[in-house]
């Protein structure tokens, strides 16, 4: 099981992260954070294999990839 946390108020929407997702499960979020900025969300139903691509990519260190057994 794998859980992708995004801290919405990390990310700064640079987009960067979403094409290096292989399943498209990454999208831009329509509600804004705290600081006024358009942040990911992970679509949920999607599936994810934990490859950190995501996670790698991004510079503010907003995707935590969690898994549990
Ligand atoms: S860990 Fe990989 S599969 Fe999961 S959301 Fe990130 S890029 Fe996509
Ligand atoms: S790479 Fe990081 S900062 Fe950029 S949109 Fe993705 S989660 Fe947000």
């Amino acid at each position: 099981m794998v859980t992708v946390k995004i801290n919405k108020n990390l990310c700064k929407g640079c987009e960067l992260c979403i094409p290096f997702c292989p399943y498209d499960s990454l999208a831009m979020d329509d509600t804004l954070n705290a600081y006024g900025l358009q942040p990911v969300y992970f679509k949920e139903g999607h599936p994810c294999n934990g490859c950190r691509n995501c996670a790698i990519m991004c510079p503010e260190a907003a995707i935590e990839i969690v898994t549990a057994q």
